[in-house]
This record gives structure tokens, sequence and C-alpha cells, in this order.
């Protein structure tokens, strides 16, 4: 995601509401690198285990219903296909639902006309879906999210959760942004992520995880997931720092590594706990070679995977 991008509108700066259940991570709890710092960090369970594992096996789940939201596009639109792996074996997670969101479409630039028509997202109407960014040598955000979204799901499944994607490579664009949140509500997800890298100024470094602000209005209303995302949210966080070594980011959320937004279609039509993360900036250099690295980018999904076991082991 690109906060130039017209689906990343820069964010407030963050004032109000203190981390209520953050506790602080001394930096001896981090690695050398990260001494010399203090970072907040969610509280609760271990990880879950390192090293990628083959996908469960995946089923065709039922296309996406209509979107009485949206405008039809022009031409015909494409099959909404959202993809499900269930569990290979029983595992902690057995019967939790985690639908993870791979951030843009690698297509998304070939149809510019679809992705930038307008839908409604409660608050205000906003563009379908946007290109997202890329690194200056060009790896794309949308590939990046959708090699991080695997082998989240990869870790998931093999927790013994049932992982759907919102899109994998599987169709031409998109989804719109509502549609995103949409198949989320309907998979009766016990938690959601959105996986992002942004593309903030050279310079800019580190990870921070977007919630949902309160918000009632149209089809928009998050009042009562606010909450729980927060907790989701935090969980992922501190998993993140433990798990990468990479700091919150300096740029946003003053060092906390959480921003609060109410402009986020994806997040204000949830009706499921949900949060995004921004990985890192793809527009710095040094964040460019964490993002464009298989390993990093699994230690990414790993940090991810343990937030998202703490949430809903509770
Ligand atoms: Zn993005």
């Amino acid at each position: 995601m690109s906060y130039t991008g017209p689906d990343f509108e820069p964010p407030r700066p963050r004032r109000s509401a203190r981390r209520r259940t953050l506790t602080v991570v001394l930096a001896a709890l981090v690695p050398g690198a990260l001494l010399g710092w203090g970072v907040y960090a969610a509280a609760g369970g271990s990880g879950d285990g390192a090293g990628r594992t083959a996908p469960g096996p995946s089923v065709s789940a039922p296309a996406a219903t209509g979107d009485d939201a949206k405008e039809p596009a022009a031409g015909a639109s494409p099959p909404a296909a959202a993809s499900a792996s269930a569990p290979a074996v029983p595992g902690p997670l057995t019967g939790k639902v985690v639908v993870v969101d791979p951030g843009h479409n690698p297509g998304n630039a070939r149809y510019p006309d679809e992705i930038g028509r307008t839908v409604d997202v409660g608050t205000h109407h906003k563009e379908c879906d946007t290109t997202g960014t890329s690194t200056d040598a060009g790896y794309s955000e949308a590939a990046f999210t959708l090699d991080v979204a695997h082998r989240l799901r990869d870790l998931l499944v093999r927790q013994g959760a049932t992982v759907r994607l919102t899109q994998d490579g599987d169709r031409p664009y998109g989804p719109c942004v509502d549609e995103r949140a949409r198949i989320g509500n309907e998979a009766r997800t016990d938690a959601a992520v959105s996986i992002h890298a942004d593309g903030s100024a050279a310079g800019n470094r580190g990870f921070h995880v977007i919630l949902p602000g309160a918000v009632h209005a149209g089809a928009a209303d998050t009042r009562a997931i606010a909450g729980p995302s927060r907790d989701l949210g935090e969980r992922i966080a501190g998993r993140f720092v433990r798990v990468t070594g990479s700091a919150p980011a300096g740029y946003v959320g003053g060092g906390t590594g959480l921003v609060t937004r109410t402009d986020l279609g994806g997040l204000n039509l949830s009706k499921v706990p949900k949060v995004f993360i921004e990985c890192g900036n793809m527009r710095d250099g040094q964040d460019a070679a964490l993002l464009t690295s298989g390993a990093w980018r699994q230690k990414a999904a790993q940090g991810i995977s343990e937030g998202i076991v703490s949430f809903l082991r509770g």
C-alpha cells in the first residue's frame, strides 16, 4: 500500500488512546540489533514454531455473491473466488477460521478503469482497489503480499486453522476493498489480516499495524470490532517485533507500531476482528532489502502468525 495511493490517504497523527493492554518488552528481550530502544509488544502466549509446511488441501470456495453497493464495471466482472485451505491435521486452532487478505493484485495496473471505479465503504466512496507500491528495483507490493500470505497461510494451517485468502493470483484484478471485507464477513471469520508494505519516503523505516477506528455510517459499523481488533493488532505488532527484529515505524504511530484509521474500506466494512499490517517501507533501500528476502518474509509471516495464534487462543 502506498500513502500516495487513493486507498491510503495520509493517516492523521495519532494522539489519543494510549495502549491499554500493551506491555513494554525490555530491549534485553529482543535481538541485539534492537538494543537501545524499547518496544511495545502484546503480552501472551508462545510462538507457533518455525518453518514452512506444505499447504493444506485447497478447495474452491463458492464465488462471492454480488455486491449490492457496487456499480457494475464496464464489461464483465471477474470471478470472485476466494480460496480456502483446510487443515490437514488437528491443532490448537482447529475450528478457527482466518482470512488472509493479500493487499492489491499483480494485475491491477492492467485494469485502471475497473479498479478506479468507486465503491461505497459506508463512511464515503473510494476506489475499488489500487496498484500498490514497489521497490526501486521493481519488486511489487502485490507480489510481496501474496508471498507473505502464502507463508502465513501455511503456518496457520499447520496449527489447525482453516485459512481463506481473498485472492490468490486467481483473478485478473482486485477484489475491491468492499469485497475484501465481505469475504471475511461471510467466512464467519475469527480473525482477518490484510497484508501490505508501505510506499513512504526513503528514510522512513519499520512496520506498523493499522487498527480500525470506531465508525458508524452507512454499511460501516466497526463499534463492535474496534476493541477486539486492537487486541489482535497489538499481539501481531508485539510478535512481529520479536520475530523479525524490525522496529515499529518511526514516521507514523509515534513509534508504537500501531495506527488507528477510519478511512480504509477494508476495515470500515469488516464485521470481524481485522487489522492491516504494513510490513515495511518498499521505498526505503534498507527496508526493501528485507522485504525482498524470502528468509525475512518467512519471519514476517511467522510474526503475524504468532500474533494471530495468541489472539485466537486468548
Ligand atoms: Zn498496500
